[in-house]
């Protein structure tokens, strides 16, 4: 069972929706929005929610699954149920808003059954349990390696043997949306200096992509890389905030804590691997040849396109657009979702429902294809300029980022995944000051 007829560029929905919309029938990503005071889990059809607590309440899916999978406000019992439950679901929904398909929603009243995207509030569609961050791309893994050791060889020696990761912190994990406070920390100095407390000087973004995980394994039970599909209920955009005066002074012997822990913004829709599926391609080569258990027999990375945008308060108050400054592709990625989730449950170590695993900053080899301003600054050397004539090393309070994702491909409708977006607010003034005032 497949599914490959959801993903049919001929099919149309009877909702009306925009040749540029990220959200075409095809695409079909789950997401929790805020409805009569209550959170419920909803299907993005262009600029239209369909509700699925009312859909399942009025019995269209009774057939598919429990109520109760498509009625809890989170996502993580439907993933749990896993990939079977996922297609027939998908199969409905697809029919339901196809043109010419299952009249019954149409029917039912679009009052009942829709609520547009502009008028409520998106949440964390998954309860978090763990979330993982990964170190994937060669060309930002070898960039932060000249940045933060420039005299030494700038890949480790076991970057290309398997997926560097660590663990992040998943309760800041926040929505599109939320506003990001700069944080406060320890910052590196000169070499023979002290460190000093305040507020982050180098806050910086990550351009990532996570994916969400299903049912899981058992404590002790490693996920074969060719069972990882079971697992992997689809993709999302993240930004992975870093403090890199915070980070560089902490990092080490044990890797990233404070610098990076402090927010994660990821996208509202999740875009599930059946949506994806006409996407796939061919990841780079990887030499030397991976160990066994994280080699691969299919494509698995994903043609996703990928920008950054910033607009920072002056351009708003000017009201001039937000500046793309960085253009790139998710499928250059060294290791790909496969090998993650392979090798980040190796050792026995469990993944639960609503799990997030993040790739990692995407940076491509041109100029303007990094996914961070570390890199695309080089450490602040070479400001960006903008169109309003401003400069940016690292970012400033008020300045707004926003990540954008989606996919192209000729023979196949263009689906998105939406934005991450989050603006700069200044450090939490109050605590600095009475830490000042104890000295
Ligand atoms: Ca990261």
């Amino acid at each position: 069972m497949s599914g490959a007829e959801t993903t049919d560029p001929q099919l149309e929905s009877w909702i009306a929706v925009a040749a540029d919309s990220d959200f075409p029938i095809q695409n079909l990503p789950y997401g929790v929005f805020e409805r009569r005071g209550t959170a419920r889990i909803g299907v993005a059809i262009g600029t239209q929610i369909l509700d699925l607590f009312e859909s399942a309440e009025a019995g269209f899916f009774d057939d598919v699954c429990e109520r109760e999978l498509l009625q809890a406000p989170v996502l993580n019992p439907l993933l749990a149920a896993g990939r079977s439950t996922w297609l027939l679901l998908r199969k409905r929904i697809s029919a339901l808003l196809r043109a010419g398909g299952d009249g019954r929603l149409r029917e039912g009243g679009a009052e009942r059954f829709f609520c547009r995207q502009d008028a409520v509030a998106m949440r964390v569609p998954m309860e978090v349990g763990d979330y993982v961050d990964f170190y994937s791309s060669i060309e930002h893994a070898t960039n932060l390696g000249k940045l933060f050791r420039p005299n030494a060889e700038p890949l480790l020696p076991n970057w290309r043997w398997l997926p560097v990761g660590y663990h992040g912190r998943s309760s800041t994990i926040v929505v599109d949306g939320t506003a990001i406070r700069r944080p406060s920390g320890q910052r590196n100095a000169p070499a023979d200096a002290a460190p000093s407390f305040g507020a982050s000087r180098r806050l910086d973004i990550e351009l990532e992509v996570g994916f969400v995980t299903g049912p899981g394994n058992g404590l002790g039970e490693p996920i074969a890389i060719g069972d990882t599909r079971e697992h992997i209920f689809g993709l999302l955009l993240v930004n992975d905030w870093s403090a890199r005066d915070i980070q560089a002074w902490e990092y080490q012997p044990l890797g990233p804590f404070l610098g990076k822990s402090f927010a994660t913004t990821i996208s509202p829709w999740i875009v599930t691997l059946e949506a994806l599926e006409p996407f796939r391609s061919q990841g780079p080569t990887q030499e030397p040849s991976p160990l066994p258990y994280l080699r691969v027999d299919e494509p698995w990375a994903y043609a996703i396109s990928l920008a950054i945008d910033l607009q920072t308060r002056q351009m708003e108050e000017r009201g001039i657009a937000p500046e793309t400054i960085s253009q790139t592709t998710f499928a250059g990625m060294y290791w790909n979702v496969a090998q993650q989730l392979a090798h980040a449950t190796a050792n026995g170590a469990v993944t639960r429902p609503g799990d997030l695993f993040a790739s990692g900053t995407i940076s491509g080899s041109g100029p303007g294809s990094q996914g961070s301003l570390i890199e695309l600054t080089w450490n602040g050397e070479r400001p960006i300029t903008l169109t309003d004539g401003e400069s940016r090393r690292f970012l400033e309070d008020g300045d707004e980022v926003t990540l954008r994702g989606w996919c192209e491909r000729s023979g196949t409708r263009r689906i998105g995944f939406g934005c991450a977006r989050g603006r700069i607010e200044p450090a939490y003034a109050v605590a600095a000051a009475s830490i000042q005032e104890r000295k």
